[in-house]
């Protein structure tokens, strides 16, 4: 044991070091990672408290060696994830719920894509598969149409920010094998007409795949609580699937989301199998993409799902609209800004159509505030990951109107114009 560690070594050291210096380093290598307390930064870390992330550690190290590669041999990791989709799956409105866990919410939508290819290609002869998504829809999206070989078309948004329902449906060909809606988009907040376009894609035979990410752990609580929610769960006919991110505002440990689907006959598709002829070592069958699956980050979803219950997410969520509902009205109270769009839940932009926003921008960091920019339109972007903004609200908006009243008194040219994705 050594303690001391080369700080650019860059090869396996031959002695192994001692922990105590080993975690003083890593230590010392964190000390500049942003801060979750700082509302002023705005860590894109999903928070409910301390305590939460007490029993998330205790549950993910209890099972950090247990592997879902092997159901039978984590009996526990099987129960816990058959559970956790049922919980989720009720969430959601399907009475009969069957769905996977998965590392992440592209993950879930890599799956989504991947099985609506893979059941037109069986069932309805597609060989040139194409997916129709709005203009809001995650990245994902493109990256799953990368990785699986299917065209995806961008329909616009209108000049509110919303969807333009006649160019989405203008888009769908007869080889969409995938029709996409956001609950709620990373851009605005905003739920899409999900309705409208689930019963566009069932009547054509398409999947439809509400990207639930973000919303998908908010909402159902958001409506708890009495806010209006346009529905996208699977009370609506013609919802195949629905991601829904377990790290995000389920509050369980990072690498877990959720894709749920309506019945098993659309799941299977993502399953993959073959058989011992292909094979030196026998028979092979995984639902998702991973092979071996860390048990712990499903242990945790577990832990976390039962401590919370509906009250302790439902009381989490309050706390965040409350905030979000104070910063728009703020923010719609300043001559000269608006909300856009009809941002539900999570996430809201503002702009403006008398100054330039970038400017704006500008000054709130000139101010000690880091600024995330919407490109289109240019935007700001405003996020509640934990309960950062809940003591901050007012400052931001004073700080604000000073950085407006500076753009407009003094004719200030924005100097940084990149749009980011997420906090900066
Ligand atoms: C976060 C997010 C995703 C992707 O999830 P990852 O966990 O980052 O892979 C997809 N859609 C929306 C709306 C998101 O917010």
């Amino acid at each position: 044991m050594t303690t001391t560690i080369e700080p650019t070594a860059l090869a396996l050291p031959e002695e192994g070091v001692d922990p105590e210096a080993l975690f003083a380093q890593m230590a010392e290598a964190a000390r500049d990672d942003v801060d979750r307390g700082n509302p002023r930064v705005r860590a894109p870390i999903y928070f409910a408290e301390e305590d939460v992330f007490d029993v998330q550690r205790e549950a993910y190290s209890r099972f950090l060696q247990s592997n879902g590669l092997y159901a039978a041999a984590f009996k526990s990791v099987a129960r816990f994830e058959r559970d956790v989709i049922e919980m989720t799956g009720r969430l959601f409105n399907n009475p009969a719920p069957v769905g996977n866990i998965t590392s992440g919410g592209t993950e879930s939508i890599l799956l989504g894509i991947m099985a609506a290819r893979n059941r037109a290609r069986k069932q309805r002869g597609i060989t040139e598969p194409e997916i129709v998504a709005p203009m809001t829809a995650h990245p994902a999206f493109n990256k799953g149409a990368e990785y699986f070989g299917l065209k995806i078309t961008r329909t616009p948004i209108d000049g509110d920010c919303l969807l333009d329902l006649d160019a989405y449906k203008a888009a769908v060909t007869p080889n969409t094998v995938l029709m996409v809606g956001s609950a709620v988009n990373w851009s605005f907040g905003t739920i899409d007409p999900i309705p409208e376009m689930a019963a566009f894609a069932a009547e054509r035979d398409i999947n439809f795949h509400t990207d639930g990410c973000l919303g998908g752990f908010l909402l159902p609580f958001v409506e708890q609580l009495g806010y209006p929610v346009t529905p996208f769960d699977f009370r609506v006919p013609g919802v195949s699937s629905l991601s829904a991110d377990l790290h995000k505002y389920g509050y369980a440990a990072r690498g877990t989301s959720t894709i749920n689907w309506r019945n098993e006959a659309l799941r299977e598709h993502h399953i993959f199998q073959f058989d011992a002829t292909n094979w030196t070592s026998g028979n092979y069958r995984t639902p998702t993409m991973a092979g071996s699956r860390p048990g712990g980050a499903v242990a945790a979803a577990w832990a976390v799902m039962h401590y919370l219950g509906q009250r302790g997410y439902r009381e989490a969520a309050a706390r965040k609209m409350r905030t979000m509902d104070r910063l728009k009205a703020g923010i719609r109270a300043i001559p000269g800004l608006k909300v856009l769009a009809n941002p539900a839940a999570a996430i809201f932009a503002f702009g403006s159509d008398e100054v330039d926003i970038y400017a704006v921008a500008d000054g709130l960091e000139a101010r000690g505030w880091s600024v995330a920019r919407g490109r289109a339109p240019a935007s700001i972007h405003m996020m509640e990951y934990g309960y950062a903004m809940e003591g901050a609200a007012d400052q931001y908006l004073s700080d604000l109107e000073d950085a407006l009243n500076d753009v407009r008194g003094l004719g200030l040219e924005a100097k940084d114009r990149e749009a980011r994705y997420g906090a900066s």
